[in-house]
Parts: C-alpha cells; sequence; structure tokens
C-alpha cells in the first residue's frame, strides 16, 4: 500500500506531482482520488479484506425530527437532515429516520507516531501513539494539511475494517501505550472512537483525541471518561477567521476548551501561525490573555509554522521570527509552557522548567534526546512540571463529574440525552464535497 505519510505532513514534490497525477486520472472518471490506508504499522495484517461499501452503525447523539428528518447534536453545526441525505461532514447519514455512522472501523490511515508528533509534549514524552484517522471532518480549513483524507466522503478514500478490539490487539502486541486519533477530524468518527478508548481503558491503553475541539459538550464529557489527554487545534482568536478560513466558528471551540478544563482532562493547544491571517501581535497576545485567565497558565500552547497547502498556496511558509514573536508575547502574558512547532532543532522545542529555566527536555524533531523530568518534577528547584508522566498516571485519570443536564429526546446511546449548548450560527446543511 502507499504510503500517505509524506503528503500528510510536507508534501515533498514527488508527491504533489503523485497526487496531481491521482487527481487527474479520478478526474477522468468523475470522481476524487481515493486515498489508500496507510500501513506503515503493518496494522493491516489485522484486518480484513479492503471495504467495500460503507461501515455502517448507529450513531449517538442525535434527535428525530417531523417527516424522517434528524437533527444531529454532536457538533455545533447541528444538522438537520431528510432521510437518505447526509450531514456537513458527510460521513453521517439519516436512513428512514434513523441517524448512523458511516465510517465505524473504516480505518484510511494507520501509522506509529511519537507522541511529539501529535505534538503532545507533556504527555509520556519520548512514548509512541498508534495513530488512526476515518475519512470525513467537520469544517472545512483553507489550510488543512491532511485535505486528501479530512476533505472526502467514505466512499471516496480506501478503507479496511479493523475493530476497536483489533486496535487495542495492535497496541498491546506493539508495546504501543497510547491509541491517538487523528489526521482527520475524530469528532466525525465519534461512536468508533468512543469504543476503542473504552475499549483500550479496560486493557490499560490509553487514548488521546487530536481535535478541532468543535463538538458538543455532552459528547464531550461523554467520551473524556475514556480518553486521556487531548490535544486542541486553537486557529486563531478571531471569529472572521474561523469563518472566513476554516467555515467554523470561534466560540464553540472556547466553549469545548473551558468544559475541558472543567473536566481536568490533560489537554494542549497548537495555533498554526498563518501570515498576514492569524499573526497580528494583538491577536496573539489577546489569545494568551484569554488562555491564561480562562485555562490557566500550565496549558502549554504551541505555536507552528504554517506550509503552504490544499487551497492556501498563494501564502509563503511562516518565518522562524514570526514565531519567536508569538512565544515572547505568550510568555509575557503568563503562559508558562511555550513551544515552537515544525522548526527542527529550534531551541523552542525543549522544555524548560517555569520556575528556574532549567532545561527539562530536548528535542530533536520528534525525537527526544534527553528527559530530565523525575516524578513530575524539575531536578533543580524541585517544581512540580504539570502533565502526564507515566501510563499509570495517564490511566488514573477521572473526569470530574459533569454538571446535573436537562433530559431531552436525543438519541445518544448508553450517554444520556441532551446536548447542553447552545446551536451555533453556521448553516447545518449538507456541503457539496468535492
Ligand atoms: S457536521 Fe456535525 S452536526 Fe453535522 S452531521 Fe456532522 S457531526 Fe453532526
Amino acid at each position: 500500500m502507499d504510503n500517505l505519510e509524506n503528503v500528510f505532513c510536507h508534501p515533498t514534490r514527488r508527491d504533489v506531482l503523485r497526487w496531481g497525477l491521482a487527481c487527474g486520472a479520478a478526474g477522468a472518471l468523475g470522481r476524487a482520488p481515493a486515498a489508500t490506508a496507510q500501513d506503515t504499522a503493518g496494522v493491516t495484517e489485522l484486518a480484513g479484506p479492503k471495504l467495500k461499501g460503507l461501515a455502517r452503525h448507529e450513531a449517538l447523539f442525535w434527535d428525530r425530527l417531523p417527516d424522517n428528518r434528524v437533527k444531529c447534536r454532536l457538533c455545533p453545526r447541528e444538522c438537520e437532515v431528510a432521510d437518505v441525505e447526509r450531514g456537513y461532514c458527510g460521513v453521517r447519514e439519516n436512513q428512514g429516520g434513523r441517524y448512523q455512522t458511516l465510517v465505524y472501523g473504516a480505518l484510511c490511515s494507520a501509522n506509529v507516531d511519537p507522541i511529539e508528533k501529535k505534538p503532545l509534549f507533556h504527555y509520556q514524552p519520548g512514548t509512541n501513539a498508534f495513530s488512526i484517522a476515518t475519512a470525513g471532518c467537520n469544517i472545512e480549513c483553507k489550510f488543512c494539511q491532511n485535505w486528501q483524507i479530512s476533505q472526502f466522503r467514505p466512499e471516496q478514500v480506501e478503507s479496511v475494517l479493523v475493530t476497536p478490539e483489533q486496535l487495542v490487539a495492535a497496541c498491546r502486541s506493539r508495546g504501543v501505550p497510547t491509541l491517538a486519533y487523528t489526521y482527520s477530524e475524530p469528532v466525525v468518527f465519534y461512536e468508533y472512537m468512543h469504543d476503542a478508548a473504552e475499549a483500550g481503558r479496560r486493557q490499560g491503553i490509553g487514548s488521546v483525541m487530536i481535535s478541532n475541539g468543535y463538538i458538543q459538550e455532552k459528547p464531550l464529557r461523554q467520551l473524556c471518561r475514556h480518553l486521556t489527554g487531548v490535544k486542541i487545534d486553537f486557529k486563531g482568536f478571531s471569529e472572521t477567521f474561523y469563518a472566513e478560513q476554516c467555515h467554523g466558528e470561534l466560540k464553540p471551540v472556547m466553549a469545548t476548551l473551558e468544559t475541558l478544563r472543567d473536566i481536568g482532562i490533560w489537554f494542549e493547544l497548537v495555533i498554526l501561525v498563518i501570515p498576514t491571517l492569524n499573526d497580528s501581535p494583538d491577536e496573539i497576545r489577546q489569545m494568551a490573555r484569554w488562555v491564561v485567565k480562562h485555562l490557566g497558565p500550565d496549558v502549554p500552547m504551541h505555536f507552528t509554522r504554517f506550509h503552504p497547502t490544499y487551497r492556501m498556496t498563494n501564502l509563503p511558509a511562516t518565518p522562524v521570527a514570526t514565531l519567536d514573536q508569538c512565544r515572547t508575547i505568550a510568555m509575557n502574558e503568563g503562559v508558562h509552557y511555550v513551544y515552537a512547532g515544525n522548526v527542527p532543532l529550534h531551541p523552542g522545542e525543549n522544555t524548560y522548567c517555569h520556575g528556574c529555566r532549567e532545561e527539562l527536555i530536548r528535542r530533536v524533531g520528534f525525537r527526544v534526546a534527553s528527559n530530565r523530568i523525575r516524578d513530575g518534577k524539575c531536578p533543580k528547584c524541585g517544581a512540580r512540571i504539570p502533565g502526564v508522566w507515566s501510563q499509570e498516571q495517564a490511566l488514573a485519570f477521572r473526569p470530574q463529574e459533569p454538571p446535573a443536564t436537562q433530559s431531552a429526546p436525543t438519541h445518544s446511546g448508553s450517554a444520556s440525552p441532551q446536548a447542553n449548548r447552545s446551536p451555533g450560527g453556521v448553516s447545518g446543511s449538507a456541503r457539496a464535497v468535492s
């Protein structure tokens, strides 16, 4: 099978040419290019043959409406979907008044990655995460690095069927402590992620969600009973940026971050800094100020370098000086752990004690060259370093109890009903998939 790893991260000229050819050939057939399941981890040995058709499974978090319509309550879009139609994400379908996910177990990407690649820098540094994805996303960022799977429907990508139990078995047989739901948008394969995380916990495997944070509070709280860490892409700090560049909204993401804070799960933030669009010092300052005030100074912020891709090839890569400026602003606002990302060998990839500035973790790209943290503390001044430093600590996490919620006729499986956040203002109608 093709390895799309390079395509997902920083496409080489050869990758771009290859995809150009694929697009051309597919275009001649009148359909989108099929992405292929990655196999650098050898995972397909665990699965059956390539998936033909759709991996249907009853969806969680939706309401029945008149005339066989349904309303999805998983993410802030709250799509209202007619019979045999799909929601905006293209992976949830109404069949006769019952809502279904179409990607339960439909793995289109799998790799064993360093946890640093997610990036999570305060979560068991130097360990690996079994990283998986299905097709689909609930927003559309013009700068998406994984558009070949996130912006396609499940029948447009090549997938294999892998059960949650097989994922857990793959981790255990390889000695990998963590499952990571990543690459596309795991919120849209919620049911699969939920069941894999639950099965993983039962067998000593942690789970981290790498997400845009576009999810309603109720499903997030239910999911966090099984997760052990989260990374959220905080894409900008203005509604204009979210609307124009991502076809989404900022407010629901801020609400998600506050919910994660309340739950008490470990999480980190990544800000992809794009020249002229979200890199103004004032916007970065406002964002860092909000993070300190609402989430606390110990939530790490990663300012990462943009590379031209997808529908945003007109802008240059982010100057390293801009990342340096973002780091300085955030540190001046009181954020304790601020990183520079996608810049190998930059000193901003290392972890320094916020108490005495001692270097604690040295990173070379995604590799941990040294880690001097002992029992979660700085060996020099003894300051506690926030994070998850062992598998025992990861699995010991239990969320704070959620506040009482109202009841309503939402189909939420084992979950109690009613999403308790007001709907987002973005249209919930299905989109055309390119
Ligand atoms: S875009 Fe969001 S609300 Fe719409 S179907 Fe997908 S998950 Fe549900």
